[in-house]
């Protein structure tokens, strides 16, 4: 086969670009390693920011997110009893959707498979080839069938555990990471959200989110340990963690039911730089991670998505390579605002091993601070809602 851009994976990142790139008449084809339901069926983002609603709008997905997106002008923050909002709306004038990222990949597969997009699913052994070169290619097999796609481009967006990152070589390749310890437990469950918007909880035992999908779906977190194991942690102590780490009066009027998806994440940054080699481009998981704590991971996949569009866009619309050529210092200069916001997010809301007094006083100071102060809200409130690409 052969197409102008060969996207490997078939996540967020993979598909929004093969959507956008079809809205301008450019050929691609999407190798993804598992099957439409395994991707389908991975809980995890749920808060997006208005630049990747802009970029589904663009793509011509955002229908049924704006039916059923939940509009969130701001969110809630705990430490022991004491709870403040921090109004996105007020600040910036931009708040955020809730929207299942889940949502988000069936929205995009319908759009594709509408367009007669080629997606290949299953595939193993998959192989960048000349990835510096003007004529790179992919090797791959389908069932045990070797196959081969021809390209102008490759664009690796297949996820932290992918192989598109393996293939920049080592001496060109910097890699910076940070792995936190402890991680996050989540249930998902058919129960009404303790909150029509989002508490993220500093307590004594450590770190709780209530999230909500919709009006009787339910995403709540806590931090573990990373010895746990979900089997470790039966629906009623899960509940009953959950209320000791949130204020009293949300404690009390939490609905708890059975759980119907559990699952534990450990939590890292991460960024790999340079984010292009030759004619490959990293995008989203594939170049970085950010720990969940304020909801950057599937955002900043997005503005990736972005650089990365506009900048092929151009190349075939006009033959400029300015746009291919800045990628990786664009999409870096912005992963690097994410991760900082990610990684202050979650030092400010965790309890950490060995963490003194003094650190513990410091993460109080830190969040009366926030609590009081105009302008510390604002710099929250506007790297929640997303910096500008
Ligand atoms: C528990 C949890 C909660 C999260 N919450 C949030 C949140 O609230 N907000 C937020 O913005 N982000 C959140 N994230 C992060 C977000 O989910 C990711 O950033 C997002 O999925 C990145 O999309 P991606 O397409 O780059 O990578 P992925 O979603 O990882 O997709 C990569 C795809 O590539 C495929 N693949 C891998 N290897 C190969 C291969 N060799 N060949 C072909 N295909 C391959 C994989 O099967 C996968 O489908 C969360 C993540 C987790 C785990």
């Amino acid at each position: 086969m052969k197409t102008q851009v060969a996207i490997i994976g078939g996540g967020p990142s993979g598909l929004l670009l093969s959507q956008l790139l079809h809205t301008r008449g450019i050929e691609s084809i999407v190798l993804e390693r598992k099957t439409k339901d395994y991707v389908l069926s991975r809980i995890r983002a749920g808060v997006l920011e208005q630049g990747l609603v802009r970029l589904l709008e663009e793509a011509g997905c955002a229908e049924r997110l704006h039916a059923e997106g939940y509009v969130h002008d701001g969110t809630l923050v705990s430490y022991g009893d004491e709870m403040f909002r921090v109004d996105f709306t007020e600040h910036t004038g931009t708040p955020v959707i809730v929207y299942g990222q889940t949502e988000v990949t069936r929205d995009l597969y319908a759009a594709r498979e509408a367009a007669g997009g080629i997606i290949e699913y299953e595939v193993e052994d998959v192989v960048i080839n000349n990835a510096d070169s003007d004529a790179p290619y992919i090797t791959y097999t389908v069932g045990g069938e070797p196959r081969r796609v021809d390209c102008d481009f490759v664009a690796g967006c297949d996820g932290f555990h992918g192989i598109s990152r393996q293939t920049i070589p080592l001496d060109v390749r910097r890699e910076y990471e940070k792995v936190y310890p402890f991680g996050w437990l989540g249930i998902l469950s058919e129960t009404p959200p303790v909150n029509h918007e989002l508490i993220y909880a500093n307590s004594t035992r450590g770190f709780a989110l209530c999230s909500m999908r919709n009006e009787n779906l339910s995403r709540y977190y806590i931090q573990c340990s990373l010895s746990d194991k979900p089997e470790d942690w039966t629906d009623e102590a899960f509940w009953q963690e959950l209320k000791r780490r949130i204020p009293a009066d949300q404690a009390a009027k939490l609905v708890t039911g059975p759980s119907i998806e559990k699952s534990i994440a450990p939590l890292r940054s991460f960024v790999t730089e340079p984010m292009r080699y030759g004619n490959l481009f990293l995008c989203g998981d594939a170049a970085h991670i950010v720990p969940p704590t304020g909801a950057k991971g599937l955002n900043t996949a997005a503005s990736d998505v972005h650089y990365l569009y506009n900048g092929l866009r151009a190349f075939y619309e006009t033959g400029s390579r300015e746009g291919i050529d800045s990628y990786s210092e664009k999409a870096l200069k912005r992963v690097w605002k994410a991760e900082r916001f990610s990684w202050w997010f979650s030092s400010l809301m965790h309890r950490y091993p060995h963490q003194s007094e003094f650190d513990l006083k410091m993460q109080i100071a830190d969040l009366e601070f926030l609590r009081s102060n105009k302008a510390a809200q604002q710099a929250m409130a506007e790297n929640y809602v997303g910096l500008p690409y």
